[in-house]
Formats: C-alpha cells, structure tokens, sequence
C-alpha cells in the first residue's frame, strides 16, 4: 500500500464543542489505483484529503505516506515528504496569471535542469501540448483543470489527491477528466484518491467508498469488477 489511513478521527472545534469531521477512517490506496470517495457536502471529503495531504494532523489514527510513517515528523519533514510524494489537486486550480501551462509545470520542479522536459511530457499526457505556452487566460476551464493535473504530478508524486475535479465542468469535460485521471493514475503508478460529491463520471475507477458524516465505507468491499491488481 501506498497511502495508507489507519483509524483516523478529525474534530475541528465548534462553539463549546467538537465537530467530527473524520470518524475512525481507515483507507488502504495501492500505486497504480484509483480510489474514488462518494459523499455530500459536508461529509467530510476535503478534510479527508487534508489529512491524507498531512496538512491537517488527525486527533488520533496513522497516516502512512510510500513506508513512511507521518505521526512524529516536523513540519520541515512533513513539507519535504509533500514536495516529494504527494501531488495535490486543489478543486481551484490556482494557477499563476503571468505564467505559460509549462511555466505553471516548471516552478514546481525541485530539479531545474529537467523541469522543462518534464512540463512539456505532462502536459502532452494530458492532451495540452499544444497550449504549452498559453497563460491561463488563453485556456478553457477544463485546459486549466488539466494543467492543474499535470502540475500536481510534476514531482513524480507517489500519492495523488484530488478534490472535486468536475464539478465546475459540464458532463462531457467532466468525463475526460475522469479518464485521463484513469489514464494518469496507471501511467504515473500513483496511488490516487479522488473525492466528489458526483458519481456520474466514476464508472472505470478501481474502488468507490462512500463517505457519510466522516465515516467511510470500506473501499475495498465496495469494489468494482474492473479492479485489477497492480506489481507494487
Ligand atoms: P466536504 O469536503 O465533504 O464538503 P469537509 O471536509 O469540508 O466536507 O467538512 C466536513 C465537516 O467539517 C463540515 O461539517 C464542515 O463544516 C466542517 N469543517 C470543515 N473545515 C472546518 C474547519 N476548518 N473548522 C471547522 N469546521 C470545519
Ligand atoms: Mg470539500
């Protein structure tokens, strides 16, 4: 397992008491899987990949991260471990208006000499090699969210998050969004977990767990036939 969350519970404080955000999750996501979490506004989706981001450190429960243990680790280690295993998918893509799709790429790369091959790699896996150098406002929404993708796979990330990467698209870019999150997922052997409140897109993920006021179902038993092993 590549990510794996172990018993997790989140409260956030909520006026002389706790609100629970995340009740005793636990959630094992392989490389080269796709993990889709189902749930409404509220169920604590968000908080969930904010935990498994190690931006937010659970009440009690293990967060695991590629072998490595998080509980312990300074914020200077969390941070190297995040530049180094992880690629977050903010559901605002966030990109910067003065940069070019690969410049977006490119000042995420912690190896300057071979950030521009790479940027302009992932930018042809996600269908945008021709926009290479087009600043967000030559881009469609759904150009924007795809460099977003790329950009969150910049630092050959072991772990990939992603929040509610449809909702501002219509039914079509919602659907190529999910496959070349599907595509990315087996080419890049990220162990992906993707949230959303929207299931109409989620028909060739590897698991599909639901989540209901912070607690999850397990992933695993909610398995869909086209889940495949992959070689660690
Ligand atoms: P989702 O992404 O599924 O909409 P969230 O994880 O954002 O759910 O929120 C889960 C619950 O936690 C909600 O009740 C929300 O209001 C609450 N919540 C989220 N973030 C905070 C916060 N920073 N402080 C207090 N409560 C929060
Ligand atoms: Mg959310």
């Amino acid at each position: 397992m590549s990510l794996t969350l172990t018993d997790v519970t989140l409260t956030y404080p909520d006026g002389d008491s706790r609100l629970t955000a995340l009740d005793h999750v636990t959630l094992d996501v392989p490389r080269g899987s796709l993990t889709a979490v189902v749930g409404p506004s509220g169920s604590g989706k968000s908080s969930l990949l904010a935990v498994a981001a190690t931006l937010i450190t659970p009440d009690t429960g293990t967060v695991v991260v590629d072998g490595t243990a998080t509980a312990g680790l300074s914020r200077a280690e969390l941070t190297d471990l995040r530049r180094h295993k992880i690629g977050i998918v903010f559901q605002q893509p966030n990109l910067l208006p003065a940069l070019t799709a690969a410049e977006q790429l490119q000042v995420m790369s912690h190896i300057p000499a071979e950030a521009r091959t790479r940027a302009l790699d992932l930018l042809d896996a996600v269908g945008l090699a021709a926009q290479a150098h087009r600043r967000p406002h030559q881009l469609s929404g759904g150009q924007r969210q795809r460099v977003n993708i790329a950009r969150a796979l910049m630092n050959d990330p072991v772990v990939l998050l992603v929040d509610e990467p449809t909702s501002a698209l219509d039914h079509e870019r919602g659907a190529a969004v999910l496959d070349l999150l599907t595509r990315l997922t087996h080419r890049q052997a990220t162990a992906t977990v993707l949230v959303t409140h929207d299931r109409t897109h989620l028909t060739a993920v590897d698991r599909i767990a639901e989540v209901h006021d912070g607690r999850l179902t397990s992933a695993q038993a909610r398995s869909v036939s086209n889940s495949r092993e992959v070689a660690q």
